[in-house]
């Protein structure tokens, strides 16, 4: 059983309805968006020749600069009075980007939220904790909203304030929690600093996004909660979350809800529309935005599509779990290094705890690449063995070898309680 019909729709009719909206879509920003326009116009493009996906391929991307260069509202489609809400997107560096919605907008949010989230097995009967910051970020809202469509019940605990965290998970008895997966592995250590097993909570969902993992960072959850860990994605500057998720049932690959949000995956470097499988950079175009609509905009994250039928009924296309940006990619002395690769041989050994961190600094002409690395609490054979095991690991995956790598107690590694984590310190 699906929350909207639209989740089961066959390909055809998804596709005629894609078709309507982009034109739909294109027109509009043309018409409303002097940076579209121009874009567009430079482009050589006109909204008439946008008649169905197959020309998506024609618009030019749009990326993150232009929100910076259009800061505050310049990107926006309608006027200020017809704005009902706005959140801002972190900026690493700089100025937020400032995103806007309408009354219609925020229906649509609700209604790809509620859908994530039953997809993601919560029932109207379940209590939903969320634990994804309110304010500005839309990860709180975004939640919150589609827990209330759903007709479930939800607790606004927010990022953060650990304690009060576990008190209401065992008071409360929640079924479902929302946090950055991060967060869950530092909520579950918390309760067994405090002498309580997270295995004894009555929880038995929980929905980790706004952060890359990989799949045994994934298994680490399940298992330290024993819960079913599902996968949500989302970006402010396409709607929040709720731009797709896993379906409980498969657990494989994201369904992205089509009707509302248009998927690509491109080549990073060039561009390139690459073909059904292939991995590249995630490019979404909105396809019933008012406020905001955002034409063939680079995400940054690396993912693939995957248009096989879903065991679970879905007939929305798939993407595969993000577990690196296209930002993230090191270049250590000449040679690519995504975070992902060094992260699964950690959560793959048994004795090494899911945290680490990647230090990387200048040392004359040479990269310097330092690794350290938690052992977990259970292990008890000598820290020399360890490091060997993790270097022979780390020479199979990497072209190139750490400079240092050392092995630290249980816990010598900051965490983050907060926001997003951070593992890669770049000092060069
Ligand atoms: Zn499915």
């Amino acid at each position: 059983m699906t929350y909207s019909d639209a989740e089961s729709a066959s390909r055809e009719e998804l596709r005629a309805l894609q078709d309507d909206r982009l034109a739909e879509t294109v027109a509009h920003a043309y018409e409303n968006v002097p940076h579209y326009r121009n874009a567009l116009d430079e482009a050589g493009v006109s909204p008439d020749d946008i008649e169905s996906v197959e020309d998506v391929s024609k618009l030019p991307f749009t990326t993150k600069e232009d929100f910076r260069d259009n800061y505050p509202d310049g990107m926006f489609a309608v006027p200020r009075a017809e704005l009902q809400r706005i959140h801002a997107s972190s900026g690493t560096t700089g100025k937020p980007k400032i995103v806007g919605y309408t009354g219609s907008d925020l229906g649509v949010w609700r209604e790809v939220m509620a859908r994530s989230l039953s997809a993601a097995g919560v029932e109207p009967e379940h209590v939903v904790q969320n634990a994804y910051g309110y304010g500005l970020f839309t990860g709180g809202l975004g939640f919150h909203d589609g827990v209330e469509e759903l007709g479930a019940c939800v607790i606004p605990v927010g990022g953060g304030n650990t304690a009060r965290q576990i008190d209401m998970l065992q008071d409360l008895e929640s079924d479902v929690l929302s946090c950055t997966p991060s967060y869950c592995l530092y909520l579950a250590e918390a309760m067994e600093e405090r002498g309580l097993d997270p295995k004894d909570l009555p929880l038995s969902t929980v929905i980790i996004g706004a952060e890359p993992f990989t799949d045994p960072m994934r298994e680490e959850i399940e298992e330290a909660l024993d819960v079913t860990a599902v996968d949500v994605y989302g970006l402010s500057e396409i709607i929040g979350p709720g731009v797709s998720i896993e379906c409980a049932d498969a657990q494989d690959g994201l369904h992205v809800w089509e009707d509302h949000f248009y998927p690509e995956v491109v080549d990073p470097e060039t561009g390139e529309p690459l073909p059904e499988g292939e991995e590249g950079e995630l490019v979404i175009t909105s396809l019933t935005k008012e406020a905001l609509p955002v034409l063939r905009y680079r995400t940054g994250d690396m993912t693939t599509l995957n248009y096989g039928r879903c065991d679970c009924g879905r007939t929305m296309v798939r993407m595969g779990n993000v577990t690196g940006r296209a930002d993230d990619l090191l270049i250590v002395r000449g040679v690519n290094v995504y975070p992902s690769q060094i992260e699964e041989v950690m959560v793959d050994l048994d004795a090494v705890a899911p945290h680490y961190r990647i230090d990387l600094r200048r040392d004359g002409q040479l990269d310097r690449m330092e690794i350290t690395v938690e052992y977990h609490e259970d292990f008890d054979d000598s820290p020399h063995e360890l490091r060997e095991r993790i270097q022979e690991r780390l020479r199979e995956i990497l072209e190139v070898k750490p400079d240092t790598l050392e092995v630290v107690e249980p816990g010598a590694l900051e965490r983050t309680e907060v926001g997003k984590v951070k593992r890669v310190y770049d000092h060069r």
